[in-house]
């Protein structure tokens, strides 16, 4: 199905052309037709799969077709959880507005907010912001929301994982008429509290589910290496990094402190990385994110701060340093390849400390999981066996555990204390230190 068999504006199918697309992706096809008739919608695919292009159609569809309800207040309102998505969304809403007289503006933290004042006084018909920002905004009656047609949650559920709801709710509560439409979109929507919020914002919502974050993407390889300790990780990456025939790789890491100490041991052994964390200025930031779009640097080293939907047509590798801590992310993280119909590889790291995110994404995924291994760099970690009777210090088999081990592997997991004392893999073992969770980036 062709975008022209979807019944959008000519001017829309017109911008359209330069993008040079074949068909409407499945999301696009089911999305737009309930979007445009006016429906609240909950819809999750694949990442990589065109969402963005499935709420932002829609909305200047409805805007062409569509008298505005107030003169002054946006028409569309688009939220996303982080700057640099934000930027990307509002980047791909103005690439549709060519030739139209309409006005945006992105509403950012870390810029001047003076500057946002003056920009929300010119009366922009679409807005793209972050929660953060734009709550503030409504709090200093910089903008109104009363005539609101519609607003959009990208990424919803990593919005409420970096506890965004008030702001959302405050949103919310500032456009609640009745003829106000939302929509939510997410590769993984399977989330409890999106159901709480989704019941709260949207009205007899449909939903659309295609290909959603748990199945498998079947254009990114994904493999897991089990690894001792930090020395070891390090190496392994070395290799990876060596044998990865890659134009751009993004390495995620825990916490923000370990995207500088890789980066400059990347950058001494002559690769060209950057290092992207939430503790920059976010000039800083918009320098490091443009100069890794323009491959300037190769490799990003980055946190989760990055793991949603930032789509740098050059990323053929993604490497997880370090498991991330919400299960969801490594779904994210991974689909940063593999977009729009191309190939993506996918390695991740699995030491002592990821063992408990790893049986999480395991499970999540409902794959069968074998660990992959480098010549000459196997090392003796073979994975956490749940219960103490079980632990022989063999291998971990690599059998799809029945349902019951599962839950056995859960109630382990939760005795913290034996669960790395039974670790038996030679001397250099990373055992945690007693110390607060480590600080991930939130925007
Ligand atoms: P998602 O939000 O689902 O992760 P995006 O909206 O970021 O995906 O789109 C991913 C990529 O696919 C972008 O580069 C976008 O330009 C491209 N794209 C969007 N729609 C189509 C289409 N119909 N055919 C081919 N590529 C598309
Ligand atoms: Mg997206």
């Amino acid at each position: 199905m062709q975008f022209k068999d979807l019944g959008l504006d000519n001017r829309l199918l017109k911008n359209l052309k330069h993008f040079d697309f074949k068909n409407a992706t499945k999301i696009q096809q089911q999305a737009i037709p309930v979007a445009i008739a006016g429906k609240d919608l909950l819809a999750s695919s694949k990442t990589g799969s065109g969402k963005t292009l499935a709420f932002v159609l829609p909305i200047l569809h409805k805007s062409l077709k569509n008298k505005s309800f107030s003169a002054k207040d946006p028409r569309a309102l688009i939220l996303a959880p982080t700057r640099e998505l934000a930027k990307q969304v509002y980047g791909e809403l103005k690439s549709m507005l060519g030739g139209l007289s309409y006005d945006a503006s992105l509403i950012v933290g870390g810029e001047n907010f003076n500057d946002q004042v003056k920009a929300l006084r010119r009366y922009p018909k679409f807005i793209v912001a972050t929660p953060g920002r734009l709550a503030d905004h409504l709090e200093h009656r910089s903008l109104f929301l009363d005539g609101l047609e519609t607003l959009v949650l990208d990424e919803a559920d990593r919005m409420l994982d970096l506890g965004f709801a008030p702001e959302l709710r405050r949103i919310h509560m500032a456009a609640k008429h009745r003829r106000r439409q939302t929509l939510m979109f997410s590769a993984t929507l399977d989330h409890a509290d999106v159901n709480d919020i989704a019941l709260e914002m949207l009205d007899a919502p449909k939903r659309i589910a295609i290909d959603i974050g748990s199945a498998e993407h079947k254009d990114i390889s994904q493999k897991f290496y089990l690894c001792d300790h930090l020395d070891h990780k390090e190496s392994l990456l070395e290799r990876a990094i060596q044998e990865a025939n890659y134009k751009q790789l993004i390495i995620f890491t825990a916490t923000r402190v370990d995207t500088e100490r890789l980066t400059e041991k990347l950058n001494s052994d002559g690769l060209k990385a950057i290092a992207l964390s939430g503790s920059l200025t976010q000039t800083q930031r918009n320098t490091i994110m443009s100069q890794f779009e323009r491959a300037v640097f190769k490799i990003l080293v980055t946190t989760d701060i990055a793991s949603r939907g930032l789509d740098i047509a050059n990323v053929t590798h993604v490497i997880n340093f370090d498991m991330p801590k919400h299960t969801e992310e490594y779904v994210h993280r991974v689909g940063r390849t593999g977009r729009a119909g191309n190939k993506g590889d996918a390695i991740s790291f699995v030491g002592p400390k990821d063992w408990d995110s790893f049986k999480r994404v395991e499970t999540y995924l409902q794959q069968d999981i074998n660990f992959s291994q480098f010549d000459g760099l196997e090392g003796k970690f073979k994975g956490l066996k749940p219960a103490k009777q079980d632990y022989r210090g063999k291998a971990k088999s690599t059998k799809k555990p029945s349902k019951n081990t599962k839950l056995k592997t859960k109630k382990a997991i939760k005795r913290d204390k034996s669960f790395h004392q039974n670790v038996s893999v030679g001397d250099n073992v990373f055992i945690p230190k007693k110390k607060s969770q480590p600080k991930t980036d939130e925007d």
